[in-house]
This record gives structure tokens, sequence and C-alpha cells, in this order.
């Protein structure tokens, strides 16, 4: 569990692996991606909010779900969701959702060079979200399944950032490193690894990002 200061009060982040997050504000639970190869979800506590990137099955998994939704969850989600999800509240880049006093603001995430064998990229342009999470100011950026890709370098200034790494569907350490310097964010996770040379990229880290993987 690690915790972080914002002007709506503090948060705290569990990682529950691959790309499934807890982040507990104000007693509310805010579950992204949860995924019921990494977690026991029966021993979960209720969400409030679940926040989905895309429909894939490591992303959208009613396994998962089903022990942790009641009537009053609230989905913040993709549009290749709704067909499973019939309650979700659908979001594109450039729209935002608000969550009492959070403003969840949804960015692309997509992939450029990796590409099933047909030539189709595995994550297309538009179809799935990353999120930017504004707690008064404090900005938390989820980026979803994603390569670097140039919308990164309008996010603004990013206070915790989660960043993918993992092939074929996302970033190579060395792009992981570039996509860093990129948004330049002032903490930062990688998540959704099957493994990771925490060492290796932490000798690489710009100077100012505090990587919290170590
Ligand atoms: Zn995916
Ligand atoms: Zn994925």
């Amino acid at each position: 569990m690690y915790k972080f200061t914002t002007p709506l009060g503090d948060i705290s982040v569990l990682l529950m692996g691959h790309a499934s997050l807890l982040i507990n504000w104000q007693e509310r639970n805010i579950f992204v991606d949860p995924y019921s190869n990494v977690a026991d979800y029966s021993k979960q506590p209720q969400a409030d909010l679940v926040l989905l990137t895309h429909h894939h099955y490591d992303h959208l998994d009613e396994d998962a779900l089903k022990h942790i939704v009641n009537e009053k969850t609230i989905f913040v989600t993709s549009g290749g969701c709704k067909g499973t999800i019939k309650e979700a509240n659908v979001i594109a880049p450039g729209m935002s959702f608000n969550y009492k006093d959070i403003t969840i603001e949804a960015v692309y995430a997509y992939n450029i060079l990796n590409r099933k064998e047909d030539g189709e990229p595995f994550h297309p342009r538009g179809e799935g979200n990353g999120y930017i999470l504004n707690f008064g100011g404090y900005r938390v950026y989820i980026a979803g399944d994603t390569e670097l890709i140039p919308e990164m370098r309008e996010l603004g200034e990013i206070d915790l950032a989660f960043l993918p790494k993992n092939l074929p569907y996302t970033m190579s350490d060395e792009m992981f490193i570039e996509a860093v310097k990129t948004i330049m964010p002032k903490n930062l996770f990688a998540y959704h690894y099957f493994k990771i040379d925490t060492e290796r990229l932490t000798e690489q880290m710009p100077e100012g990002v505090h990587f919290q993987n170590r």
C-alpha cells in the first residue's frame, strides 16, 4: 500500500497485479481493471467506482466484478465495455466524468508498432482509454494498454503515473523509459508487466521521477 497526499485528502494505492489497482480515497474504493487472475476478489471490499480501460479479458473480467459490484457501484468505461456492463458511463478520449469531487478524463491508449499477424494493432486508436484522475489538482495518470504515443506530450503535469510495460501488447523497457521522459511524472509505477528488472529501469530513470516499484 502506497500513500499520496492530494488537495482532496490522502489516497492510498494498492497494486493488485497486472493492470489491477485499488485506490482508496475518503473511504471509497476505486477499482481499476479488476482481474481475478491476480487476486481473490471475494476478499476485497465493495466497489464504489470501477474504471475499465478496455474490454480485453484481463481488464474487463466478470469473475472479478461479480464479487465487488453492487447496485450502488458506478462504472466508467470505454465504449467496448458497454455490451457487457449495461449501466456503464462510457467516455472516450477528450471526454470526462465527474465522480464526487474527482474529475476523470479519458485519454488515448493505443499501439503504433505492435500489431497482430493480420496487421491490426493490438489496441487500435480510439478503442480503449487511459484515464487522468484529478484530485483537486493532483493528477493521476492510468495509462491503460498503450505504447509511447504522441498524445503523451500533451498530458500536462502528472503527479502519479501508472505505465504499462510488456511486449507485445504495450511497451518494451526502452520505450517505457522514453515514455517516462516524455511525461516526466513526479511518481511512477510500472504495471501490466510479466517480468520487471527494477534495478535496470532505476538506472535509466530521469532525475525528478520517483520510481516506486523499487
Ligand atoms: Zn489490452
Ligand atoms: Zn492488457
